[in-house]
């Protein structure tokens, strides 16, 4: 199963169970809908940023 890199705490997460979202055509993954909904708010932030780690894990 592919596994992709949660852009804003760093998690690995499945294909399967995570959150996606879809930015500049682009598929984003998330662990959690907190991560998900915290990169729809500011993708940029995090797309040039880096993870930030999230208080939740
Ligand atoms: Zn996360």
């Amino acid at each position: 199963m592919a596994t992709h890199i949660d852009p804003v705490c760093g998690m690995e997460v499945g294909e399967d169970t995570a959150f996606k979202t879809l930015y500049k055509g682009k598929v984003y993954y998330f662990c959690s809908r907190q991560c998900k909904e915290a990169f729809d708010k500011d993708p940029e932030r995090y797309l040039k940023g880096g993870p930030r780690g999230m208080p939740h894990h």
